[in-house]
């Protein structure tokens, strides 16, 4: 890095009337536009410029010292990055909120207006692409030298609109306006090739390979900088993306073709254009495929070159290196590096085979059998055929390793491959990443013992130390911080500041959980939330609530292992009850649903148009008197769950046991004050730990009893049959008591739960239910229900993602961190 030759500010903080005409200096010289005529656009640019200036010295300098010091360094390939607004995280880690605010105000400009203006960065699906954004704060704050590497997709997730009660998908152009944000660093521009043919070099006798690919396109890195808790340490996020590597082709051009001369960087630009919507289902198609190669390839060319720079060759680089794995997305990259090793560099085999394992760490995030990645052999081979023959190579290895050594039987040895036989032949992400890897991490313990037990049986008995248990986080910043700001500054005024570096700290609210004054304060803290909440739904969707009634709410990705249904068929059988029992003393009730389905998932949609079918029926019945109302909030995006997290008394966190990896949604909500009514399930299991099983409401069958029942021979008809809530409820939609204008329309889905029933509404519905009517009878207890919602927040510090960090660096990286969060 050269050092900056334009004036820097100074490292002193600066008052507003610095940042005043810094922001005005910005907006004249590098946006070019006057204060008379600068639109709001103009002004968030000028901010988000200023605020990234105050970075750049920090950012420099922790470059400098990871340098200076030979540091080891971690890298996160990560496919997505669900990264939401980041000029508030900047600032409020650069503790300039006030100045910055004061700052914008002197120029008549409102910060919050602004704030609002800034695009949701959303490059992701949903948890996994968050806890990578979580994480790369959480490495910045705990001064872990890393680099994040991922796609910079000019559409990320789409933008989800409700006509007449469908999901409808509109594009994303979250770039439109620019991205104040990045540095474009069309220096570091690296050509991946796709295709062509492997030869083997002349005079090697066969022993040395080179490919030739056909195609190439080029990489091109835009850097963001992440600045963690004080700006103590600014860390990058690069980001590629895809250009031809001839622009234009002249001599078509000079044909006459005009149109034909750029086809090829149309061509190559597709490849970043879109995020693949699938979430938990891997898309299959060529152009994933294409984007996962492009991506892990350029991050290890980059990861390479800034070593060899450093150091003389790469036998080092398992000491200086460690590339993290977000899931099976880059697992190729395992054979990327060998072939580089093999190819390039001109290792042996197993010497670049031991460099690649002791370089990989890979963590699982789901065990869906439908979700593991696989790839058809054809379609491999076409695209990289090296990589296809290190695949072989690699499995001959692990094969025979496998049967001579551990005498693995033919069952097993199938089980292990990483060539799925059976039908159509796969080569196994999965399998690959494991193999790849010194460290194979689960994201929950729970996950993690399923692990072993189910998806990588036979690859744990070949490797039994690989396999370790990491449980997800979210950072207490951008969760608690700054998205409940009330609730933080109560917390602050309460227990002291400390808890600004150490959010263990928060257990000192324990010791005020049975105060009636604080009990009050914190009440109107969730009030003003609710309220907050309630102006957002009047504003977007029209519709009127009431902040005194309990808000309960399930936001996440429209899954039917989430089981969205079994909320919704719950609400139906509570809509009876009020009209069947109007006398009844009913707890008043708002139900939010808010979540994204991917685009090709019939029943999920289905999902959605049935949660607004009965939004409609019940929030228009005059028999249920306002004590009962659905919404469903449309768009479910990072800067959304950051208005709903700080408003919920009550978390629905209620999958199918065994099904969710780990959750951090229910992390979210639990840490700012809502209960959790919940399966024993993901994290939820250790949230029940940390908070005390007096706390959360656990309902519904094991992981074991799911299991045991799907064996078993499950027999769903006969449950519902016995269930005369839930027969009365599942009657009502399957009869289009919601639907009159197509009375069918949820047939096909109720007849899905009265024949096989995969996710187990019907066995936990009983329990489900009842669970909910205690939580009415505690909602009548307003200081029991706050003793317990204030021992959420205090107990809750545990599950930073600082302290997975921490337990990542520790145990899988082997790099130093600090242990506080500030200086
Ligand atoms: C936290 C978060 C998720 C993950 O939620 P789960 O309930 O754990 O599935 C998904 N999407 C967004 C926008 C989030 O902020």
């Amino acid at each position: 890095m050269t050092s900056a030759t334009q004036p820097v500010p100074s490292q002193a903080a600066p008052d507003a009337k610095t940042l005043a005409a810094e922001i005005l200096s910005c907006l004249t010289y590098r946006i070019g536009k006057d204060p008379t005529v600068a639109t709001q656009y103009d002004w968030l640019s000028a901010t988000i410029k200023v605020v990234r200036d105050r970075l750049i010295e920090k950012w420099i300098a922790s470059t400098k010292k990871a340098y200076e010091e030979q540091s080891k360094r971690v890298y996160y390939l990560s496919l997505e990055f669900l990264i939401g607004r980041l000029m508030r995280d900047a600032i409020s880690n650069l503790r300039l909120m006030d100045e910055v605010k004061n700052a914008l105000s002197s120029l008549g400009v409102d910060f919050d207006i602004i704030a609002a203006l800034e695009p949701d960065a959303a490059l992701g699906n949903g948890g996994l692409g968050r806890l990578a954004a979580c994480f790369m704060e959480s490495m910045a704050t705990v001064d872990i030298p890393a680099h994040g590497y991922g796609i910079r997709y000019a559409n990320g997730m789409f933008r989800q609109e409700i006509s007449d009660g469908w999901q409808v998908e509109l594009p994303e152009t979250w770039l439109d306006h620019g991205n104040p944000w990045e540095f474009e660093r069309r220096e570091r521009s690296i050509e991946i090739g796709f295709g062509g043919m492997v030869e083997a070099v002349p005079g090697s006798d066969g022993r040395r390979m080179a490919w030739k690919p056909q195609e190439r396109v080029l990489a091109v890195a835009y850097d963001t900088p992440v600045a963690g808790w004080r700006a103590k340490r600014v860390n990058t996020l690069r980001l590629w993306t895809a250009m031809s590597v001839d622009p234009i082709l002249l001599d078509r051009f000079n044909a006459g073709d005009h149109v034909g001369a750029l086809s090829e960087s149309t061509q190559a630009e597709t490849l970043t254009r879109v995020l693949y919507p699938a979430d938990a289902t891997p898309a299959g198609q060529e152009l994933r495929l294409r984007q996962e190669y492009f991506f892990s390839a350029a991050s290890l060319r980059d990861i390479l070159d800034r070593h060899l720079h450093e150091y003389p060759d790469l036998t080092s680089l398992p000491d200086k290196a460690a590339i993290q794995l977000n899931d099976t997305h880059p697992a190729v990259a395992v054979l990327e590096l060998m072939r580089l090793l093999v190819d390039v560099h001109d290792f042996e085999f197993d010497a670049a085979w031991d460099i690649v394992r002791r370089t990989f760490c890979y963590t699982n995030h789901t065990l869906l059998p439908e979700a593991l990645e696989s790839w058809p052999v054809p379609l491999f081979e076409r695209l990289l055929p090296r990589h296809m023959q290190l695949v072989y190579a690699i499995n001959a290895k692990l094969l025979l390793d496998a049967r001579r050594e551990n005498s693995f039987d033919d069952g097993q040895i199938s089980a292990i491959s990483l060539i799925d036989e059976n039908g159509e032949r796969r080569v196994r992400m999965g399998n690959l990443a494991f193999v790849g890897s010194h460290s194979v991490n689960g994201v929950s313990a729970l996950h993690t013992e399923l692990m072993k037990k189910t998806v990588f049986a036979d690859l744990h008995r070949l490797y039994p130390r690989r396999i370790n248990n990491k449980t997800n986080g979210i950072t207490p910043r951008r969760w608690l911080q700054q998205c409940d700001p009330g609730l933080f500054s109560l917390v602050r005024r309460t227990i002291g500041d400390s808890v600004l570096d150490d959010i263990d700290a928060l257990s000192g609210l324990n010791a005020h959980a049975d105060d009636p004054g604080f009990q009050e304060a914190f009440a109107e803290v969730k009030r003003a939330n609710k309220e907050h909440l309630a102006k957002l739904v009047r504003e977007r969707m029209g519709i009127d609530l009431d902040p005194s009634a309990l808000f309960d709410i399930q936001v996440k990705r429209i899954h039917e292992y989430k089981r969205q249904l079994l909320n919704i068929v719950e609400t139906v059988a509570l809509y009876d009850q009020m009209r069947s029992h109007p006398e009844k003393d009913w707890v008043p009730r708002v139900k939010l649903l808010a979540g994204k389905a991917a685009p090709t998932y019939h029943n999920a949609k289905l999902i959605i148009k049935l949660a607004n079918d009965l939004a409609r029926t019940v929030n228009n019945d005059p028999s249920v008197r306002g004590l009962l109302k659905v919404v469903f909030v449309p768009n479910y995006n990072v800067s959304l769950a950051e208005v709903l997290v700080p408003a919920a008394d009550l978390s629905e966190q209620i999958s199918t046991a065994g099904m969710e990896a780990s959750g951090t949604g229910n992390m979210k909500f639990a840490l700012n004050g809502a209960l959790t009514i919940g399966t024993l399930d993901g994290a939820n299991i250790e949230i029940r730990e940390h908070v005390g099983a007096e706390n959360i409401v656990i309902f519904g069958l094991t992981a074991e009893e799911v299991a045991e029942r799907r064996r078993n021979g499950y027999n769903p008809r006969e449950l519902i049959e016995r269930s005369p809530e839930l027969s009365q409820a599942l009657a009502a939609i399957a009869s289009g008591v919601f639907s009159p204008d197509d009375r069918d329309r949820y047939a096909g889905l109720v007849g899905g739960l009265y024949e096989h029933d995969w996710f187990m509404v019907a066995a936990d519905f009983d329990s489900y239910a009842a669970a909910q009517r205690d939580i009415d009878d505690l909602w009548l207890r307003p200081r029991d229900w706050y003793a317990k919602a204030i021992r959420n927040t205090a107990n809750m510090g545990w599950f930073s993602s600082d302290r997975t960090i921490r337990q990542y660096a520790s145990e899988i990286w082997k790099v130093p961190y600090s242990s506080v969060q500030g200086n």
